[in-house]
């Protein structure tokens, strides 16, 4: 008898054991960004004049590939190499990918850029989505799409999932909005799809946008976070319990609160929902672009 328990108490450990060692690997982040006016601003031909038009002291100040023969340039965000840098150093935790409301061609375009320019490895974003990917205009960019993906071998969800986009109305509905930050416009030469002249303004706040540095401390923040889930909270599925940004959540977890996660939470209040969305920078452009949203 008394070997028979030691038998069971053996393989109840060894049972254990094994879900244990399987469950102590580290939570992966997902951080999906748009493209543009998020990491980059693109000058069609229509509006390399603009771009003509600055002094090539000016052009210095920014990180840039100028497409001379086909009339287009590429303005990269300040600090994208230190972001691009940061992720490759944290490759076993975080996944990156692109996803733009442009079509699949464009987003195909942009990544093979950005990887060369950047030297990135081949494989660096997890999926590469346009457009073509949004299959419900109402709930735009619908995170679920990742979610029930089998190809993502169910390795993300509202745990672990984050949507860095520029444009509100891909955020505020109920699916992204807890899972979301939205991020002040970069926008060099205006947030008109027609663009603008640089303008003092404009250039000033482009050259000395630090957001990627902010962007980076939150990612940092919520990886210390998952950290902090011990073996009984991941056996107990604990942390599967809420989505990034929950309120409850950034009330709850320790090193949420320490880091005054809070701050980057703005009350936003859309067709009368109040939601609670985290954003970078200045967003009241995000707001003005999209006022219909609150009408
Ligand atoms: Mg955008």
């Amino acid at each position: 008898m008394e070997d028979f328990f030691y038998q069971l108490q053996e393989k109840m450990t060894g049972l254990i054991t094994e879900q244990t060692a399987e469950n102590l690997s580290p939570i992966q982040l997902l951080v999906i960004l748009d493209i543009d006016e998020t990491i980059l601003q693109f000058l069609s031909t229509d509006s390399y004049k603009f771009w003509n038009e600055v002094t090539p002291e000016k052009k210095l100040n920014f990180d840039y590939i100028d497409n001379f023969k086909h009339q287009q340039v590429v303005l990269f965000r300040p600090f994208l190499d230190t972001f691009f840098s940061f992720v490759k150093k944290y490759r076993d935790r975080i996944k990156i990918a692109l996803w733009t409301y442009s079509p699949q061609s464009y987003a195909n375009l942009i990544s093979s850029i950005i990887k060369k320019h950047f030297k990135l490895p081949e494989d660096i974003f997890l999926f590469i989505y346009g457009k073509e990917n949004i299959y419900n205009e109402t709930f735009p960019k619908s995170l679920k799409t990742i979610w029930i993906d089998e190809r993502m071998n169910k390795q993300f969800n509202k745990i672990n999932t984050i949507l860095v986009d520029d444009r509100l109305s891909n955020i505020c509905h109920n699916t992204n909005y807890e899972n979301s930050i939205l991020i002040q416009k970069f926008q060099p030469f205006g947030m008109d799809a027609k663009r603008e002249k640089l303008n003092e303004k404009n250039f000033e706040t482009s050259i000395n946008d630090t957001i990627l540095i902010d962007l980076i401390m939150i990612i940092k923040i919520l990886l210390e976070d998952f950290d902090e889930y011990t073996k009984v909270d991941m056996m107990n599925k604990e942390y599967e319990t809420y989505s990034v940004f929950n309120p409850q959540r950034l009330q709850q977890r320790p090193i949420l609160k320490k880091k005054f996660i809070n701050k980057y939470i703005n009350k936003i209040i859309i067709k009368k929902i109040n939601m609670n969305i985290c954003s970078l920078g200045n967003i009241s452009d995000a707001i003005k672009d999209e006022s219909y949203l609150f009408e």
